[in-house]
């Protein structure tokens, strides 16, 4: 099986291109959804609200306990190590913290904090020709900042939007399930758009989960569960059954708990002679129908426990390949092993690797399956 590519920054190539290895044994595209790249400017702004200090040696905590790496502060530095470990496209989002990134980071609004992240990401993609593609990042609770999403996407080429799973905080806390939220579902369905959803950098809970970074290890997967659970219950995928979202990290703990969410469905509040209003579920399917039909999960876990659940929860054609790799500092060589271990048949290996989220996300790579890669590389 043979890839073909453009040849990075070759005239007439188109944007997105791979960057498979000529020389090796093995001829592999591996296309990471899952990627938070920031460039000089975002790193300089971070330096000067204090998140890190640049001339101290990395990695650095700081007073809101956030832990940064060289591979996140330093995009020069991180991208050869990720090209060695076998990525040949990403995907770069930050949806996850679009509400830190106006409110804490750049002190705008979020339609000017948008502009900002965008205008960055595009830089960062014709420094890496051929290595970017874009999300378009939004507030999914902010309406108004959809001019900036339909731009990034109309003349960014952005190939997906990319949101948090919830905005605010303690019990004004909101999920996707917001009626706030409508218009972003109406206008990815309608344009065969995928929403990237993505936990912010506090989850819900993170007040009591502040130590052993529990926020990282158990809340966030918590608030992209507890958010899936919800955009399920309030029947938003009956209302847009086209749309298709794809949550990170292998959905949270989605898969553990998705045996109780069928059972709650069941029994809902039957045969309760005054349900409480807003309550109830309100969706026609069971839950776990939804896996196989709008939801895709990506593989971001470093287990592969969690990947065996998430390819028998969706379905192995809506599994992508994601690392996070930049915020965690290393590990997209064991993504890849994780893969290849539990998926034996090198057919579903390249649905994650690239297959799938070449098709959903309409990256344009092209699969000729015409030589083989021995006839090809003897040429
Ligand atoms: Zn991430």
């Amino acid at each position: 099986m043979d890839v073909v590519q453009p040849i990075r920054g070759e005239k007439g190539a188109t944007p997105i291109g791979l960057d498979a290895d000529s020389h090796g044994t093995e001829h592999r595209a591996i296309v990471d959804t899952h990627r938070h790249p920031i460039g000089p400017k975002l790193a300089a702004k971070m330096a000067e609200r204090g998140f890190y200090d640049p001339k101290q040696e990395l990695p650095q905590t700081n007073t809101q306990d956030l832990i940064g790496y060289r591979e996140f502060y330093d995009l020069e530095y991180a991208m050869p190590k990720a090209r060695e470990e076998g990525v040949t496209l990403c995907l770069a989002s930050n949806g996850g913290e679009v509400e830190w990134f106006a409110r804490d980071l750049l002190k705008v609004s979020t339609g000017d904090a948008l502009k900002i992240l965008n205008d960055e990401y595009l830089e960062i993609r014709d420094r890496y020709p051929g290595e970017f593609a874009l999300m378009a990042n939004a507030h999914a609770l902010e309406e108004n900042c959809r001019p900036i999403v339909e731009e990034m996407l109309r003349k960014g080429g952005a190939k997906a939007i990319a949101v948090a799973s919830s905005y605010g905080d303690g019990s004004d806390r909101a999920f996707l399930d917001s009626p706030k939220a409508e218009w972003l579902w109406e206008f990815a369905a309608a344009n065969d758009i995928v929403v990237h959803i993505h936990p912010p950098m506090l989850s819900v809970g993170h007040e009591v989960l502040m130590q052993y970074r529990l926020n990282e290890a158990v809340g966030r997967p918590f608030d992209s569960t507890v958010n899936g659970a919800r955009m399920i219950a309030s029947g938003l995928f009956d209302r847009h059954p086209k749309l298709q979202v794809l949550i990170v990290h292998m959905g949270g703990e989605l898969a553990s708990v998705l045996g109780r969410l069928e059972f709650n469905w069941r029994l809902n509040y039957k045969g309760i002679r005054n349900p409480p209003a807003g309550k109830p579920y309100k969706n026609d399917r069971p839950p776990s129908d939804y896996f196989k039909t709008n939801i895709l999960v990506d593989c971001m876990g470093f287990n592969p426990i969690g990947l065996r659940a998430a390819v028998e929860m969706c379905g192995v054609d809506r599994v992508v390949f994601g690392s996070d790799y930049g915020p965690i500092p290393y590990g997209i060589k064991e993504h890849v092993q994780i893969v290849e271990d539990v998926l034996p048949s090198p057919a579903e290996r390249e649905l994650v690797f690239w297959k799938t989220s070449n098709r959903v996300l309409r990256l344009g790579l092209v699969d000729t399956d015409l030589v083989t890669p021995a006839f090809h590389q003897s040429r």
